[in-house]
């Protein structure tokens, strides 16, 4: 089954959420966990919750994904920062009990080796006593991003102690910007991955298309079809044998029709 969704807004809460990806076809998506730039939580509603389970059962929807805030960065040079990020995502976890994806930090000049480890530290700390699944995002290697290279995700997860609670989200745009070529050699980009952190880390995608040409650090999100890594691959990527289980989610500068005519592009382009 195509799991597909987008990125939607929390703010009228799941069941929402859940009808609007209903009304574009989709069958998930995606959510930040807290305001995306300041921090401040959602309040969930139990009631609302519950009304979204059903709805979620009804429909055969697949998991949903919490996506933390930006403001979350485990690797700051600043210890209060660095003490929001744990607490953040602890707390994010044991409110919300669908995977949760985050952007592994910027290290702000301290470099990527110290950047690893405050990195691998934190997430230990988050995952001591919650409940949840941590994703890490693939990122594009802008500023001081750490993540944008695979090693640097399998390294913060052996030193986190390969916690069976750590997985990876591997966002198409980011990778494509890295200089990771899924457009023109898929089959050696997720080799690659395999060998640096290994398929059964793999639980997501992030789909999206570039406005930047490979290798260029940018994180620009295009619409499907109309950026760099273009329909032909999309098509390739989402029937993938490595990935066409996962869930994908789009976030693509969109409104709600645009996002509905990308569900269906890649509904069209299944085989
Ligand atoms: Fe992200
Ligand atoms: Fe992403
Ligand atoms: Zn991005």
């Amino acid at each position: 089954m195509l799991k597909i969704g987008c990125h939607l807004s929390i703010s009228k809460g799941f069941l929402a959420m859940g009808k609007l990806a209903d009304s574009i076809g989709a069958n998930t998506f995606q959510f930040f966990s807290r305001n995306p730039r300041g921090g401040a939580a959602f309040k969930r509603d139990p009631q609302d919750t519950q009304n979204y389970q059903d709805f979620a059962a009804l429909k055969n929807f697949a998991p949903c994904l919490a996506h933390a805030p930006y403001t979350v960065n485990p690797c700051s040079a600043d210890l209060r920062i660095r003490g929001f990020a744990v607490k953040a995502v602890s707390d994010d976890l044991d409110r919300y009990d669908c995977m949760y994806v985050m952007h592994p930090g910027n290290h702000v000049g301290q470099g990527t080796e110290a950047g690893i480890s405050l990195i691998a530290g934190m997430l230990e700390k988050a995952l001591e006593h919650a409940q949840g699944f941590i994703l890490l995002e693939t990122m594009a290697g802008k500023g001081t991003e750490i993540g944008s290279r695979f090693e640097e995700l399998g390294e913060i997860i052996k030193r986190a102690g390969s916690s069976e609670k750590l997985g990876v989200c591997l966002d198409t745009c980011h990778v494509f910007d890295a200089g990771y070529d899924i457009a023109g050699d898929l089959d050696g980009v997720l080799e690659r991955f395999d060998k640096a952190i290994g398929f059964e880390r793999l639980h997501a995608v992030h789909l999206n298309d570039s406005k930047n040409a490979l290798g260029s650090h940018k994180d620009r999100h295009e619409k499907l079809g109309e950026g760099f890594i273009g329909w032909d691959a999309i098509a390739r990527i989402v029937n993938h044998p490595v990935l066409r289980e996962l869930p994908f989610f789009l976030e693509t500068p969109n409104d709600t029709e645009g996002y509905g005519r990308e569900v269906e592009g890649v509904k069209a382009r299944r085989s």
